[in-house]
Parts: C-alpha cells; sequence; structure tokens
C-alpha cells in the first residue's frame, strides 16, 4: 500500500459507514466560528457544534493561546499522588457554577469515560456506606452513555449493544418517553410522559431498593435525536430515587455548558442530580476532557474511612491533563465573559419559531426543540430506514450545511454563538434539501 497523505485506507473510521464514506469522502481542514472549511475552500456552516461540543464556536483564539501557553510551561504531570495546579483551579471553576452541592470534581477524558466514572462512584459509594448489595444499575431505552461496557449495558440504542455479548448484568432500562401520537410537534418539554418515570417504582418493587444503586438518564436525550424530558418526569425520578436511596445520575454530556440556555440541565430543569456526567463543551472540544461531579453527601462517604487509603480505585494516565486544564479555563472564561449561555436563552425562542416552519415540508412527521437543541424527524423509506436520513445529510452537505443524522433524524445543535440570521440559513436549507430528496 503507498504510503501517501491522501490514502483514506488505513484509518478504521468510527461510527462511519467506511466503505461508502472512502467513495465519497467529505473532508474538511479548516473552521472558523460557525464555519468549517473543506480542503478546497468552500464553506460549511456547521449547524452541529462539531458533534454538539463547539458550544463557543470554532478557532477560539484565547483557547489556542492558552493551550500553547500550557505546553510550554507543563506539558503533562500525572495526576496520581501528584498535582499541578491548574486542575485544582479548574475543579473549583467548575464547582463554581454546577449546580446545588454538585462540589467534586473528578477528572476523565471522554463521555465515555465520565460514565464509567460515574457508574463505579454509583457502586462503590453504596459499599463504603455498608450497603454492597445496592449493585443494580438502571438506564433507559434510547439512552446514549458513550461506547464503553458500563455505557453500553446502561444505554439504550440496539446497534450499539447487539454485536458485544452480555455486557454488565443486573441493569434494567426504564422505557423512553418517545410519544409520537401525543406529543408531535411539541415546542420545548412535551405534555405527555411524565407517568412513564413510575417504571422505575416497578422497577424497585421487582428487585428491592436495596438491591439498586443508580439510575442513570440523559436531561435530554441527544443522541437518540433529541428527545427533551416531559413536563414532571424529571422531578418524578428525582422523588423515586429518594425515597429508595438510589442515586440519580444525570448523562450531561450534551446538555452541559449552556445548550439549554441555562449553565447545566440541572438548572433549566430544576431537578439536582446527586452525580453529573460531563464532556464535550468543557474544553469547547479543543482538548478531548471529561469530567464527573457529585455532591458532598456522596464525596464525604469516601473521605470517611477509618484511615487515607486511596477512597476511590480508579483513574487514567491523563486524568486533569495539563493542557485540557488550560483549554477548560479559557473555556470557562469564554462562556461567561460572552455570557454565553444567557445568549442561548435569548436567542433560543427564534430558533424554537425557526425550526418549527419547517412542519409542511416534504417528509416530516414530528419536529422537537429544546435550548438550542432541534431534531427534524423525517418519515423512513418504507423498508429502507435510515435511507432517508443518509440522503438528507449528503445533499445538505453538498449545499454548504453540516448537520448530524440518526437514522431519519435530523439533529441539530449550533454553537451559542449562533446569529439568527444563521438559524434562518439553516432552516432554508433543510427545507431546500428536503424538497430535493426523495
Ligand atoms: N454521554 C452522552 C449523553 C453523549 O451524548 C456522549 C457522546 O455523544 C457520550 C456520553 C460519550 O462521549 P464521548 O464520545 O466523548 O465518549
Amino acid at each position: 500500500m503507498p504510503t501517501q497523505a491522501n490514502n483514506l485506507d488505513a484509518y478504521w473510521m468510527p461510527f462511519t459507514p467506511n466503505r461508502r464514506f472512502k467513495a465519497e469522502p467529505r473532508l474538511v481542514s479548516r473552521a472558523k466560528g460557525m464555519l468549517y472549511y473543506t480542503p478546497e475552500g468552500r464553506e460549511v456552516l456547521d449547524a452541529t457544534a462539531g458533534l454538539w461540543c463547539v458550544n463557543a464556536g470554532h478557532g477560539r483564539a484565547e483557547i489556542t493561546r492558552a493551550i500553547a501557553a500550557q505546553t510550554e510551561e507543563l506539558d503533562y504531570a500525572t495526576n496520581f499522588n501528584l498535582g499541578h495546579p491548574k486542575a485544582f483551579e479548574f475543579a473549583s471553576r467548575l464547582v463554581n457554577i454546577l449546580p446545588g452541592d454538585l462540589n467534586h470534581v473528578f477528572f476523565t477524558n471522554s463521555g465515555s469515560e465520565s460514565v464509567e466514572t460515574a457508574l463505579k462512584i454509583a457502586l462503590a459509594y453504596h459499599r463504603v456506606r455498608g450497603k454492597g448489595t445496592k449493585t443494580r444499575l438502571i438506564g433507559r431505552e434510547r439512552g446514549y452513555h458513550g461506547v464503553n461496557f458500563g455505557g453500553i449495558s446502561v444505554g439504550g440504542i440496539p446497534k450499539n449493544r447487539q454485536y458485544f455479548g452480555g455486557l454488565l448484568t443486573g441493569v434494567d432500562h426504564l422505557p423512553h418517553t418517545f410519544d409520537l401520537a401525543r406529543n408531535a410537534f411539541s415546542r420545548g418539554q412535551p405534555a405527555h410522559g411524565a407517568e412513564r418515570a413510575d417504571e422505575l417504582e416497578r422497577i424497585v418493587a421487582l428487585h428491592d431498593a436495596s438491591n439498586i444503586a443508580a439510575a442513570i438518564v440523559e436531561p435530554v436525550a441527544g443522541s437518540a435525536g433529541v428527545l427533551p424530558p416531559p413536563v414532571g418526569y424529571l422531578q418524578k425520578l428525582r422523588a423515586i430515587c429518594d425515597r429508595h436511596d438510589i442515586l440519580l445520575i444525570f448523562d450531561e454530556v450534551i446538555t452541559g455548558f449552556g445548550r439549554l440556555g441555562a449553565p447545566f440541565a440541572a438548572d433549566h430543569f430544576g431537578v439536582q442530580p446527586d452525580i453529573v456526567t460531563l464532556a464535550k463543551g468543557i474544553t469547547n472540544a479543543a482538548v478531548p476532557m471529561g469530567a464527573v461531579a457529585v455532591r458532598s453527601h456522596v464525596h464525604q462517604a469516601f473521605m470517611d474511612g477509618a484511615d487515607a487509603a486511596i477512597e476511590l480505585f480508579h483513574g487514567y494516565t491523563y486524568s486533569g491533563h495539563p493542557l485540557a486544564c488550560a483549554a477548560g479555563l479559557a473555556t470557562l472564561d469564554i462562556y461567561r465573559d460572552e455570557k454565553l449561555f444567557e445568549r442561548a436563552a435569548a436567542i433560543a425562542p427564534h430558533w424554537e419559531q425557526a425550526l418549527h416552519t419547517l412542519r409542511e415540508a416534504p417528509h416530516v412527521v414530528d419536529i422537537r426543540n429544546i435550548g438550542l437543541m432541534g431534531a427534524v424527524e423525517l418519515a423512513p423509506i418504507p423498508g429502507k430506514p435510515g435511507e432517508r436520513g443518509q440522503a438528507i445529510f449528503h445533499r445538505l452537505f453538498d449545499d454548504g450545511l453540516l448537520v448530524r443524522v440518526t437514522g431519519d433524524i435530523i439533529a441539530l445543535s449550533p454553537s451559542l454563538i449562533v446569529a439568527e440570521g444563521e438559524i434562518d440559513r439553516i432552516v432554508a436549507a433543510i427545507r431546500e434539501g428536503l424538497s430535493q430528496i426523495a
């Protein structure tokens, strides 16, 4: 095989139909603000903030400079039994913007690792309190919690589970909350479906609370196609967890850092989880990083041990990596100085109004939105699920718009810097694209 820069063969691409892609590649080589640029210099408007992660827009000079300076000063230091100032500073800054008493932070390198970490903390939490039988984990259908074994076990996306064996035992799933018959074209939270949280009571009745450690949900399911929670649903989950000493974990990998127009979804919905998983917007995606934040009582349970032995046997070589912490600190400065979370809240009504004008466009069976998240669900081509989704994705990319497609759902999550005019361009391009595809 000849070695050449443009040989596409060696790279086994993630979550991609490799053969199709390589027959018809799409590359971007530069980005700034709301735009990607192809190697030929063609502009592509980014309606997905990279992959729900570039919340402050692409190519932020402040973040670049912080990373460069950090590389010069301290490229790497382990966080096992050693520390460096920026990791402590970043954890403190995060705690300052996290809701309630989520006041301790464990660093990881991705959303998937954050989920594994959160599940392990939940199991160990009960164990250190002498409740070692509380081991079952509750996820939800259509949940996405990354791709590692814990995450796909509690996750509820069939394709992510079907090839990988028995997965974790001791896992149950709540039903998903999607209900086209009752909630189609809802604006914001759908009115119907809070009662689906009651399934948690049924699971508790089946297994007994003494066997259940934690329930994990995305406050708004993202990867499964933007499913905002029904009104009252998260509150019910919280109440049931409280009743039975079950930890409630919010996976805020997508919803964190302003996506809903509040710092975190927990703020937006007014529901306090015990553990929160973070990634993506934590560094504006400039350096891979994730984090898990836990409430006082969770952290304290580990610190009440008899001696000063390692409280949690867990960690990554790159936990609290200096470059990631530097990028994260610069990112938090941008969010604060440019008031980007407030900006997202202010522009969300325009987003909602514009998206819902697509209701009469061809193939559209549902439109969902909350904060700066949105989904346009298309009817599948009979017998060919996902084909229409692929068709619109390709069509839009060729027309200069990047969206994310899962199955036949167009998912949208522009950076929080998006302007009204750009929202209108996104919607107009989708309308035109839908009129062009079969
Ligand atoms: N959890 C949620 C809710 C996500 O949306 C994602 C990624 O999209 C993950 C976890 C996994 O994050 P990563 O791809 O960084 O491992």
